[in-house]
């Protein structure tokens, strides 16, 4: 679903560092649909127009968040078993 109306202001929806990124098109930044269109939840990517929930948007977050703090996990686990050779 794409929003063709006017947007008025970006905003970006971010919890710490890790914002919510548009799935179609990777921008950071998303507008809060006005009252009485749609569902008062859903926002819309400022860039490419397209719907989103926020509550998609924050679960995108959560997972990030998490991968993030895997990769920092696996990279001190692997300078810990594998000394550097040079
Ligand atoms: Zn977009």
């Amino acid at each position: 679903m794409k929003y063709s109306g006017r947007i008025l202001a970006a905003m970006r929806i971010c919890i710490g560092e890790v914002g919510a990124r548009c799935e179609q098109c990777g921008a950071e930044e998303f507008q809060p649909l006005p009252a009485g269109t749609v569902p008062a939840h859903e926002l819309v990517c400022f860039v490419c127009g397209t719907v989103v929930t926020r509550r998609a948007l924050l679960a995108q977050i959560a997972q990030r968040t998490m991968e993030s703090a895997e990769r920092f996990l696996q990279h001190s686990k692997r300078q810990r078993t594998q000394p550097r050779k040079r």
